[in-house]
């Protein structure tokens, strides 16, 4: 097992309470929990459908950490990371309404509390699978592919059950700058992979 202080990857060496800032800080923008730097959905104006905006990419193509690894896997953090801020919001709407507007009506009182709830449980969606990928990877670091060559910590912490993603061969320094982050899509490795290896079937023949 990993130790606090035995982190993979940019955070080597980093304390616990410093790694939990960073895994969360990063989950708040939404970008790999591992690296920092690739994003862990479509960017929303690639956003094309519901499932668009739930649904993770598969992996990150920097450092290789799976994001969608199986069905269900999200499941806690829809049901207690999401409805939970959801509720939450929810109640306080309605002791807020039962404060300031004591005279309104018990529909328009659930109403008024009920919306926001909606609201918050769908944008609140990305960042509660985000928060949840960040806690994850706290509680079972994923170590890095070129970490683990490197000898890592030869404990094998670093994800047991894990299909991770395949780190892009060639990382174009030009793609990280990229605030879209368009590069790191699923669609986009698949096609550049596609486009390879007609590319090397060409050279063969
Ligand atoms: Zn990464």
């Amino acid at each position: 097992m990993a130790s606090p202080n035995d982190s993979p990857g940019p955070d080597a060496g980093a304390s616990l309470p410093r790694r939990i800032f960073n895994y969360l800080w990063r989950a708040t923008w939404l970008k790999c929990p591992v690296c920092g730097t690739r994003p862990i959905f479509l960017p929303l104006h690639r956003v094309r459908s519901f499932h668009d905006w739930f649904t993770p990419l598969d992996g990150c193509p920097r450092c290789g950490y799976a994001y969608d690894r199986e069905p269900g896997y999200f499941l806690l953090a829809l049901w207690g990371i999401d409805y939970g801020v959801a509720a939450v919001v929810g109640i306080l709407t309605a002791v807020y309404v039962q404060i300031f507007h004591a005279d309104w009506s018990y529909t328009k009182t659930l109403l008024a509390a009920g919306l926001p709830v909606g609201i918050v449980g769908f944008l609140f969606i990305r960042h509660a699978k985000a928060y949840f990928l960040a806690i994850d990877h706290l509680a079972d670091p994923y170590i890095p592919p070129s970490d683990e060559e490197d000898g890592g910590d030869g404990g094998g912490g670093g994800g047991g059950g894990r299909t991770p993603v395949p780190p892009a061969p060639e990382d174009d320094p030009g793609e990280s700058r990229d605030p879209a982050g368009q590069p790191g899509s699923g669609i986009a490795l698949e096609q550049e992979a596609g486009a390879r290896r007609e590319a090397e079937h060409a050279g063969i023949r």
